[in-house]
């Protein structure tokens, strides 16, 4: 069931999962996922599946999901990574309950004037923010680039303090140590730097979202909860799950020409990733 972000952020106690989806097959395997752990989840689209699918389209996918499969949990949509107002506005309008202005790759000041346009215009139509300051890199180049100078990326706490004091933004994305993309799996995920996260928490009262969680130990995950974190983003698990099962689905049925008996696969290896998570998150 789909409900407002407000509603399950309040409730949770630990950690809620925000699992980004492409198509129908991932909605499902997240939502029934977190249907069969008894838990409440973000489920979140980036500005590339709205591009992909058709915004009207695949919200309508994970709303009839929600409605249907998903009917025993509370369900809150969510837009990941927005870049524009208009993305945000576009949301808005299909009864997202939380939006991302994703500023970070500009000036503080400027970070602040779009963040600030998008809370105006989204608290006026009682939706959530979120917003993102320090870098949370993507991909080789951030990657190795984050493991030389962390300092470059990491949230700075008194700049978050001023940021959500003048945004009024409800939750935020902070930079420390996590990176987003595949090539950190096989490298290995870097060490968050969790006294930095202590620091923001003790400046800012808001939930504290961290990006590019996949492929981090559940350990420092766990950690990074008991420090202040309450959003925890997962896409690339996700997407190495789909690609996985799938390629094992046509290996292993070279003759079939059904596309549910190849794709079924799919839904329940994003189900079993979903379910660790939770796992993880709630304990
Ligand atoms: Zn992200």
């Amino acid at each position: 069931m789909l409900v407002h972000f407000r509603k399950i952020i309040e409730k949770t106690k630990r950690a809620l999962g925000a699992f980004d989806t492409f198509n129908f097959e991932i909605t499902r395997g997240i939502i029934e996922g977190a249907v069969q752990e008894k838990s409440s989840i973000i489920v979140q689209i980036t500005p590339k599946t709205m591009e992909y699918a058709g915004t009207e389209t695949i919200t309508q996918i994970i709303k009839s999901i929600a409605d249907n499969q998903g009917r025993g949990i509370e369900i809150a949509l969510h837009l990941d990574h927005g870049r524009t107002l208009e993305e945000v506005k576009q949301c808005i309008a299909l009864g997202f309950s939380s939006v991302m202005i994703d500023a970070s790759n500009k000036s503080f000041k400027d970070n602040i004037r779009l963040t600030k346009e998008a809370v105006k215009y989204a608290h006026h139509h009682n939706v959530f923010v979120q917003a993102e300051l320090g870098v949370v890199g993507r991909g080789k180049k951030d990657y190795q680039k984050m493991i030389l100078s962390p300092e470059e990326f990491l949230t700075d706490p008194d700049q978050a303090q001023e940021f959500v004091k003048k945004t009024k933004v409800d939750t935020l994305a902070i930079a420390i140590g996590n990176v987003h993309g595949h090539y950190k799996m096989e490298k290995g995920a870097p060490k968050l730097f969790l006294s930095v996260l202590e620091e923001i928490k003790k400046k800012i009262d808001i939930p504290l979202v961290l990006h590019g969680a996949s492929g981090i130990a559940a350990g420092q995950i766990k950690q990074a909860i008991n420090l202040g974190i309450k959003i925890i983003n997962i896409d690339t698990e996700i997407r190495m799950a789909f690609k996985k099962a799938l390629k094992k689905s046509l290996k292993d049925q070279k003759k079939e020409l059904d596309p549910r008996k190849i794709l079924a696969p799919t839904i329940e290896e994003v189900k079993k990733v979903v379910r660790n998570k939770i796992k993880i998150f709630n304990q």
